[in-house]
């Protein structure tokens, strides 16, 4: 079995292949639609996440039998560096089993600076990585309401331009968006920082209709003309487009 997976439907814009270490996430935010799936088997989603069983074994198994050309993400349900059972080692031994099989890997996660603890594997990868976090409101107290257990914007901030620092390729997600104007200032914000290469942009869905107020259209524009003044800044992705995923 492999333990890569090609994510369903629409969800393949964001990643053409992903790896889920843990079962469960840690920081709670309000709009995350994966306990869904998992409560009906039982399972606090929200509790302690523990490595899926044999999750190394199985990886290793998956890379001698398969080749990843195309980019594999860490990962698309749950967060690899959020408060877990093993202090994300299982993370750091997936990492490192992915660069000795030339894997293309990008990391998404709202752990902050936990990440740079992996920092040393990072670089070892090279061009093959590229390392993000999720960007949601730039005000604290927002921030620990919509995402409570997450780290807060400044350590996120601060993540991504010491990655960006040290010679790693950066992206932030501006998924979900959910007030456009604290997405907007943390844009300005990251590109005042020069920390990220690669902007991907999208909306809440599905969640108690909190998309129904907001003009998307003008967002999306002034997204585009934010982004595509900065002669610094690579890409901006559009992803409005609903989401699934496979455990
Ligand atoms: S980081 Fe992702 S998986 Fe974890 S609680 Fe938030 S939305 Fe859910």
């Amino acid at each position: 079995m492999s333990v890569i997976y090609k994510p369903c439907g629409m969800a393949r814009e964001y990643s053409p292949y992903a790896l889920n270490l843990y079962i469960g996430c840690s920081h709670r935010c309000r709009y995350c639609y994966a306990p869904h799936t998992l409560q009906r088997r039982g399972v606090d989603y929200f509790g302690k996440p523990e490595p899926r069983k044999d999750i190394l074994k199985l990886l290793e198994k998956d890379l001698q039998k398969n080749v990843y050309k195309d980019q594999v993400l860490l990962s698309f349900v749950g967060d690899v560096y959020c408060d877990n059972a093993d202090d994300s080692v299982t993370t750091r031994e997936a990492l490192k089993l992915l660069n000795l099989y030339k894997v293309p890997v990008a990391v998404l996660s709202k752990g902050g600076k936990k990440m740079l603890r992996d920092l040393d594997i990072f670089k070892e990868f090279g061009d093959r990585i590229t390392v993000g976090t999720t960007l949601t409101f730039l005000d604290n107290k927002k921030s620990e309401v919509w995402e409570p257990f997450a780290s807060l914007p400044e350590d996120r901030l601060y993540t991504l331009k010491t990655l960006h620092e040290n010679g790693i390729k950066t992206f932030a997600s501006f998924e979900p968006t959910i007030e456009p104007e604290e997405s907007l200032k943390l844009i300005r914000r990251t590109l005042k920082d020069n920390s990220v290469d690669h902007y991907k942009i999208g909306k809440i869905n599905n969640y108690k209709n909190e998309d129904k107020w907001q003009d998307w259209g003008k967002y999306l524009q002034d997204c585009v003309d934010f982004v595509s003044s900065n002669w610094k800044t690579s890409l901006l992705q559009i992803l409005f487009k609903k989401t699934c995923s496979r455990y």
